[in-house]
């Protein structure tokens, strides 16, 4: 893996207050960027993003307003935007194949899940271009790449993002904008919860939110246009290749 050094970049991360979110916001510290940490959760953001002197923003990722709105205010405190990491992210909830339908719950996933990388990437690439490129990681799941049967709408706003990936880092390769996904399996976070019985079902093993930190330094590094990236116990991670 090349190393990465941050020193003088700016990063946003969504989601930055749950599982994954707060170890990635340490991990890009720790690389040397100044970070901003977009949450629901005030109190959660405001204690991550001190603990790395970063700034802590509110804000609900599916209210179209709030990604612009937030663009604009990180460029203002800390000056500009160089790494954006679409992490926010709900589980499904309910089956969704078998005639019930909770729509308010449906709406709300797609809201969060797909929405928010939609208006998470239109509002970062005006950014990015002013500092002549970025890079925008969404953290997509295996459920992106597989159909994970005991969650059918998760599997399909996963599957929306890594499309979107493949699709949008195409578009923005030659503006220097790389694009690319994380395809974790289980990690160990609040929003598993119950499905944690399942990983053993299934045989894969259960991950750490330090081993998506580690795959996405390794993504900044070497990850390639649309790319999306599938992670190892211990971090290691490796760009997807789909069978012939
Ligand atoms: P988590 O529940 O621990 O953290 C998610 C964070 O997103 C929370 O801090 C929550 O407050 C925030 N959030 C949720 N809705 C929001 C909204 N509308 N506006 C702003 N913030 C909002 O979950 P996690 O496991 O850390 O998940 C992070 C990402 O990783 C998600 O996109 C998830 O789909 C993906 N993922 C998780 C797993 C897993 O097994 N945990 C596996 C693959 C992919």
């Amino acid at each position: 893996m090349s190393t990465v050094d941050l020193t003088g970049r700016v990063a946003l991360v969504t989601g930055g207050a749950g599982g994954i979110g707060v170890a990635v916001v340490r991990r890009l510290a720790e690389l040397g960027a100044s970070v901003a940490v977009l949450d629901l959760d005030a109190a959660g953001a405001q204690r991550i993003a001190s603990s790395v002197g970063g700034l802590a923003v509110v804000g609900d990722v599916t209210d179209p307003a709030t990604m612009p709105a937030v663009v604009a205010q990180v460029e203002k405190e800390l000056g500009r935007l160089d790494v954006v990491h679409l992490n926010a992210g709900i589980g499904g909830g309910q089956a969704g194949v078998d005639g019930a339908l909770d729509v308010e719950r449906y709406r709300k996933l797609v809201g969060v899940n797909v929405d928010h990388v939609v208006y998470g990437v239109c509002a970062a690439v005006p950014a990015l271009r002013r500092q002549g490129g970025g890079k925008i990681v969404i953290t997509a799941s295996l459920a992106g790449l597989v159909g994970m049967p005991a969650d059918p709408l998760y599997t399909l706003t996963k599957h929306a993002v890594v499309g979107y990936t493949r699709a949008a880092g195409q578009a923005l390769a030659a503006d220097g904008i790389v694009v690319t996904a994380l395809c974790p399996g289980f990690v160990d976070t609040l929003l598993l919860g119950a499905a944690k019985e399942e990983f053993d079902a299934v045989s894969l093993p259960l991950l750490t939110p330090g081993d998506i930190a580690g795959a996405l330094e390794s993504v900044l590094a070497d990850g390639g246009p649309g790319e999306a990236w599938i992670i190892q116990p211990g971090g290691h991670a490796s760009a997807y290749r789909p069978p012939d």
